[in-house]
């Protein structure tokens, strides 16, 4: 039998995620990487294909941990630009509830194309509504995904706290609990993949604190335990939500997880921002993940997450973009110089480096959702890949090529490999007429705020 092997020879820059030199490149074989070379090493096989990289630097591919694609249909919306995240997500709430499935998958394609070429090879998507008619949300959102060719775990999101019972959302955007059970336990059966190389997963994510039921928490953590499927939340972004949860339960935001059986290493969380100490060290003790958002968390005024804390304490720190009406970029190369700006303002210079946040934006990533085949370059791991050039303006005269990606703001991805197959190419997705897209989209945006 032939075997195609693909050698991706002398990069620029290397950033692997772990102690390996990647300087002589790396032997891809189908959808694994089976080599890293150090400087001067040649492959010991054979190959079929050699990609002269040396005006590349080489990442493994991109992971974000936190999105809502159908949010790219409201971005930089005027009536709430200047708002902080109740008033936001209250004025929000009621257009949201207008959305079709065309306009999701139209809202999912955008999103995840602006994420691949960024150099994002894997994304989580955290979709919760499902008003009449958009019964099939997850499902467009597979569609697209696959479109697309990139990894995703998509999350059943959930709302079953409405106005009427104390909660944040209008009632027509909650769903009741068995109908949320029921669906989520069919798109397990359906979508989920399980194994390494797993290209379309599915994840539990009931929304937030004040959107949802203590019931629905509960049932979500038995079920995800019971399928062996991981858990996902937005806990601790504002000082909002902590007195909602003190009012409404008598606990603070992590008391109230623990309580509902979400303290665990299933669980990861979008923002983590509110923690006290004896907190940090309960989330590092049960491996909880965190999800930072840096711009997210800047454009809502919302805080800036304890990363250097909660890593000392055990959690693993990922990034998310966040939806596109709090960022509202879908661009994982953006956040992560962002984190890297953000996390610098409270740890300094010193502590926060580049390598650090390629790391949460790669490894980092991969552990909250529970990969141990993505987001490193190492033997045995998926040939998901990063490469970019450095010839735009904004690089002419940089020295360092690794910190010029994150300093001088690299934001598009000259090649991305996902599972050995090249999806950009000279910057351009393979097989998407962009510019049609983006005429479609904006359409679909327009229709979403009309007549309101
Ligand atoms: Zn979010």
């Amino acid at each position: 039998m032939s075997v195609n092997r693909i050698w991706i020879k002398n990069p620029l820059a290397n950033f692997t995620a772990n102690t390996l030199d990647a300087s002589g490149g790396l032997v891809i074989e189908g959808n694994i990487i089976v080599d890293v070379l150090s400087a001067g090493q040649t492959p010991a096989q054979p190959c079929q294909q050699v990609f002269d990289a040396s005006e590349y630097v080489l990442l493994p591919g991109l992971i974000n941990t936190h999105h809502h694609f159908y949010q790219t249909l409201t971005r930089a919306w005027a009536p709430v630009v200047n708002q902080p995240l109740f008033p936001w997500l209250k004025t929000l709430y009621p257009v949201w509830a207008r959305l079709s499935p065309d306009a999701l998958k139209l809202a999912s394609k955008v999103a995840l194309a602006e994420l691949l070429l960024s150099g994002c090879t894997t994304t989580t998507d955290h979709h919760y509504l499902f008003p009449d008619g958009m019964e099939q949300a997850i499902d467009v959102q597979v569609e697209a995904v696959n479109e697309l060719g990139m990894r995703a775990l998509l999350t059943r999101g959930s709302m079953s706290l409405g106005e009427d019972d104390g909660g944040l959302p209008p009632q027509n955007t909650v769903q009741s609990g068995e109908d949320i059970l029921e669906d989520s336990q069919r798109l397990i059966a359906r979508y989920h993949q399980r194994g390494e190389g797993a290209r379309i997963q599915i994840a539990l994510a009931p929304c937030s604190p004040f959107s949802v039921t203590e019931e629905i928490m509960r049932a979500s953590a038995a079920l995800a335990e019971k399928e062996d499927v991981r858990l996902h939340t937005h806990l601790a972004e504002t000082l909002d939500e902590e007195r909602f949860c003190l009012q409404r339960f008598g606990l603070r935001t992590v008391d109230y997880l623990e309580s509902v059986g979400w303290l665990s290493p299933r669980t990861w969380l979008a923002h983590g921002i509110h923690f006290n100490d004896g907190e940090i060290a309960r989330l590092g003790k049960a491996g909880t993940g965190i999800c930072h958002c840096p711009v997210s968390n800047m454009r809502l005024a919302s805080g800036i997450c304890p990363t250097v804390e909660l890593e000392a304490a055990g959690s693993p720190i990922g990034l998310g973009v966040d939806g596109s009406a709090s960022n509202d970029a879908s661009n994982l190369m953006f956040e992560t110089r962002q984190a890297l700006y953000l996390q610098r303002l409270r740890y300094g210079t010193e502590q926060i480096t580049p390598q650090r946040v390629l790391k949460w934006a790669t490894q980092g990533s991969a552990r909250l959702i529970g990969r141990s085949d993505l987001g490193e370059l190492a033997i045995g791991k998926q040939a998901d890949l990063a490469l970019y050039k450095l010839d735009e303006l904004r690089f002419s005269g940089s020295h360092d090529p690794l910190s010029a990606l994150i300093l001088c703001g690299a934001e598009r991805a000259d090649r991305v490999m996902v599972a050995g197959q090249w999806r950009v190419i000279d910057g351009q997705i393979d097989g998407l007429d962009v510019q049609s897209l983006i005429a479609q989209h904006k359409v679909a945006a327009k229709r979403l705020i009309a007549t309101l």
